[in-house]
């Protein structure tokens, strides 16, 4: 950009996603095929391919479709029989919490570590008692969790470990796929998620034998026409969305790979300025492509990450402040003594600093230049 002109203005909103449409054709094609089938849900052909598909895909052979991923959460906090209190991050989406409130347990936040945004073995390990259950943890952004010493810790104490794993599609740590870590791992796929069917979810757990205990749990506890053995809920993913599921999954590739060409301009561009900083995989770690967060240290920017917000905001440019405000400070869970801000001093700093910028396959090039350009100019203000 040229010193002291002004970016244009994007005619259109540029938002932080767009959802994966694929080729209306390649849907129909499938569609077609459910229409002649004249079955609509409870556990078609589509829904048995795709699930067959992402276990694979996802390395991840006990997976349950569900029709999304909350859903998904709640019903492994049945199956894994989470009572009493579980230890979870403050910094996530408002689900995390939800599911454990709705299973009737007292969620207990733990800070998270400032550069993995995550809760760790030393934040948990002092909020464990003798009405602990499990630890929920969430891989925030596809940042994995310290996975095997939040396993160490559940060892130790006799914990079960559940992951939101929502923003962790294709996330492998050490080449390990993310769901091979923990009891469970939730993946959700709704539109905003990079693969996605619409609405839906799934879950991974370790054995053969707990994914019987789910899909009964997501299906009413339906065992038989005789028999219900379990209260479950409504949680099946249906025809439809299982079909547009096996059309998204055929564009992944595609997607993931350009979401790189868009990382690597916004890198280049914002690498030499002052206070911000791209969060970016450790090593040894697969992105999922799913977020790109700038952290906007005030001091070094000379700008605040609300200011830069509120500026890019009048070029057209909607960033989304993921997570603030922390789910801490929700009215519903703001009274918890671990919710108190002085004990949760990384999350609160992290959520001020936080910004997710577009990113998604449909931005061009020269999108993300001027969006850079708008960053550089919001910046000098
Ligand atoms: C999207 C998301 C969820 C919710 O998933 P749904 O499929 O919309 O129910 C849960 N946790 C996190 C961290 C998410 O980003």
């Amino acid at each position: 950009m040229r010193r002291g002109s002004t970016p244009l203005r994007f005619e259109q909103p540029i938002h932080v996603t767009r959802p994966l449409l694929p080729p209306l054709a390649e849907l129909n094609a499938e569609l077609e095929k459910v229409w002649a089938s004249g079955w609509l849900t409870n556990g078609g052909e589509q829904h048995a391919l795709l699930e067959r598909e992402l276990a694979e895909w996802l390395g991840a052979p006990n997976l349950s479709l569900f029709n999304n991923g909350t859903a998904a959460l709640m019903v492994a906090c049945q199956a894994l029989q989470v009572t009493g209190e579980v230890v979870t991050s403050p910094f996530t989406f408002p689900a995390t919490p939800h599911v454990l409130s709705w299973n009737k347990v007292a969620p207990v936040f733990a800070d998270i570590d400032p550069e993995t945004m995550n809760i760790t073995p030393d934040t948990v390990a002092p909020l464990v008692t003798g009405a602990t259950s499990a630890v929920l943890a969430v891989h925030v952004y596809g940042l994995p969790c310290d996975v095997r010493g939040i396993d160490r810790l559940a060892q130790a104490q006799g914990l079960k470990v559940l992951y939101d794993g929502a923003h962790a599609f294709g996330t492998t740590i050490d080449g390990e796929p993310v769901a091979r870590f923990g009891d469970a791992t939730m993946f959700s796929f709704h539109a905003t998620k990079l693969f996605h069917t619409a609405e839906g979810g799934a879950l991974a757990v370790r054995d053969a034998e707990t994914k019987a205990r789910v899909d009964l749990l997501k299906n009413f506890g339906i065992r038989n026409e005789e028999e219900v053995v379990l209260p479950g809920i409504n949680g099946k993913m249906n025809e439809l969305q299982a079909a547009l599921g096996r059309v998204v999954l055929r564009h992944v590739a595609a997607e993931r790979a350009r979401r790189e060409r868009v990382g690597r301009i916004y890198r280049e561009r914002l690498a030499g300025a002052a206070g911000l900083r791209i969060v970016a995989m450790p090593p040894g770690v697969t992105d999922s492509h799913q977020y790109l967060i700038l952290r906007v240290d005030e001091q070094g920017a000379g700008c605040s990450r609300d200011a830069l917000h509120a500026r890019l905001k009048r070029f057209n440019i909607v960033t989304r402040k993921y997570f603030h405000p922390l789910c801490s400070q929700y009215d519903c869970y703001r009274h918890l003594p671990s919710a108190r801000p002085e004990r949760l001093p990384n999350a609160h700093r992290v959520a001020a600093e936080v910004l997710s910028l577009p990113y998604h396959g449909g931005l061009a090039d020269d999108d993300v230049h001027r969006i850079c350009d708008a960053i550089e100019y919001s910046l000098a203000r």
